[in-house]
């Protein structure tokens, strides 16, 4: 479909996943990431043709520069962005300090920011920014503290982009609960078996796979979504809308 897709973080895991489904929808697609060896696998399987690949770390403002440069050089516009990358480098619990907590702000949050900056004038009409936000922005576990930060940063930022870009771009976030990306690994191993509890806490009975988030992607790119702007939708299986109390249907608290 000639279509352009900017894609953060997509040389593994659900980035990747949603590259491979949007290849597959017939777009070109353009990627960043730290990891340069699955970027040059994916470059491999699908072809320089189709796919733009920059190795870099977009917590770094000159890495987003250069990228969006890049893009525009070789495509000349974009049709979806897709800010995905990111990583938790813990919290309180663990001493997680100024310097890393301020790192995953930049890559959570200032990235996704920066890129829809740069590329905002030359967004095609129908254009869609997705981010990729998680069930961590609504609810913690201890010692999480920068990356549900970012989180809750992307969360927010979706709705405020979404007005601001009115009328030219819908901007939506997915927030993803447990999402099992063995299979999205390279040189990954089989992925990991999951318990039966872990299986059957989800009200869907089974933990996600980046396919659950990748079809969502092109659900709010596409113009079935053309009515959904600022939105967050969670994706994951109904996890976060199990109300649990110590003693109620099996479960035991264990302070
Ligand atoms: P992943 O680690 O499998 O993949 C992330 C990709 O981003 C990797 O290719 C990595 O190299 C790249 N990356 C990391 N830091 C980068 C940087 N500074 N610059 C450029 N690229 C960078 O992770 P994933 O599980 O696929 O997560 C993808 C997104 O989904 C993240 O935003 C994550 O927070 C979110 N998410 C994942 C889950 C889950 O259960 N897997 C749940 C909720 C939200």
């Amino acid at each position: 479909n000639g279509k352009v897709c900017v894609i953060t973080g997509g040389a593994n895991g659900i980035g990747r996943c949603i590259a491979e489904e949007f290849l597959l929808a017939g777009a070109n697609v353009a990627i960043i990431d730290i990891d340069a060896y699955s970027g040059k696998k994916l470059v491999a399987r699908y072809g320089t043709e189709r796919i733009l690949f920059m190795h870099g770390d977009i917590a770094q403002k000159e890495v987003i520069e250069v990228f969006s440069g890049e893009v525009l050089r070789r495509f000349g516009r974009v049709d979806y962005l897709i800010n995905n990358a990111c990583l938790s480098k813990k919290g309180l619990l663990s001493g997680c300090g100024f310097e890393d907590f301020d790192y995953v702000l930049r890559l959570g949050v200032a990235a996704p920011y920066y890129l829809t900056k740069l590329l905002n004038g030359s967004f095609a009409t129908g254009a869609s920014v997705v981010n990729i936000a998680s069930t961590r922005a609504f609810m913690s576990q201890s010692d999480t503290e920068s990356y549900t930060a970012a989180k809750g940063g992307i969360s927010a930022l979706t709705h405020a982009m979404a007005v601001s870009l009115a009328g030219r771009v819908r901007v939506n976030a997915i927030s993803p609960g447990w999402i099992e990306t063995g299979a999205y690994q390279s040189d990954a191993a089989l992925s990991p078996e999951h318990s039966e509890p872990d299986q059957l806490q989800h009200p869907v009975h089974r933990v996600g796979v980046p396919q659950d988030i990748a079809k969502t992607v092109l659900f709010l790119c596409s113009d079935d979504a053309a009515f959904i702007t600022g939105e967050n939708i969670t994706v994951d299986g109904g996890m976060t809308k199990r109300m649990i109390y110590h003693n109620d249907e099996g479960w035991s608290y264990q302070p």
